[in-house]
């Protein structure tokens, strides 16, 4: 992301802000475990902890490509490296949108991309917003963006996006199991959505 026409000004590269995304969700691995053991079967920590090292592992080996590339092999090492419904999940998501961000983005460009990525993870997990899954933070994310929001305001967003699938019944994933006994709770894929983009969004004020 070298382009002007980008949040701040000076864009930090996606290197960055793909280490910055893993590291937050690894620190709060014990938090996302916790949210999956009350409506999941606990691995959710685990999984994207593993994941994310896989990510963090792969990322020097990408040094110097186009964004776009970058975000296909992070993509791909959480398809490969991590199980239950996240991995392929949240790897489809880093995947589409590699595959839809051209050389030297924008801003459109990443909006663009950021809808195509959420198509993808909606075709893959046959979901929609309102389910209590990640979907429910992505899709509000998308349109502060669009909307020409700021990193703070996009994280605010994410934040009142993740908080907003505590009274929320799940229907998709092992949280529908539960059916009513799902309300109370922080989805814990929305949690991690929001734990990236806000370490995101923090990079980009910076
Ligand atoms: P598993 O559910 O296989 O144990 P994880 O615990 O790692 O996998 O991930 C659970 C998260 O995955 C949920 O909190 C939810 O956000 C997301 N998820 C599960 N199923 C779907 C789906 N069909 N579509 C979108 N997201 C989903
Ligand atoms: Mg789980």
């Amino acid at each position: 992301m070298t382009d002007t026409n980008t949040m701040s000004g000076v864009t930090p590269a996606i290197e960055q802000l793909i280490e910055a995304a893993a590291h937050s969700v690894i620190a709060h691995t014990d938090e996302l475990t916790a949210l999956d053991q009350a409506i999941g079967d606990g691995d959710h920590g685990i999984n994207m902890k593993r994941g994310m090292e896989a990510v963090l592992a792969e990322l020097p080996k990408q040094t110097g490509k186009p964004a776009g590339e970058v975000l296909k092999a992070a993509g791909m090492q959480l398809v490969m490296k991590v199980g239950g419904a996240s991995g392929p999940i949240f790897g489809t998501f880093f995947m589409e949108f590699g595959k839809f961000l051209p050389p030297n983005p924008g801003r459109a460009n990443v909006v663009a991309a950021l809808a195509a990525a959420i198509d993808a993870v909606k075709r893959r997990g046959k979901s929609e917003v309102g389910q209590k899954t990640l979907i429910d933070v992505l899709v509000p994310v998308h349109e502060a963006m669009a909307a020409g929001a700021g990193p703070a305001s996009i994280a605010a967003s994410a934040k009142a996006a993740a908080e907003a699938t505590i009274p929320v019944r799940a229907t998709r994933g092992r949280a529908s199991f539960l059916g009513d006994r799902s309300i109370g709770h922080i989805d814990p894929g929305a949690r991690s959505a929001e734990l990236m983009i806000a370490a995101i969004c923090a990079q980009m004020k910076g």
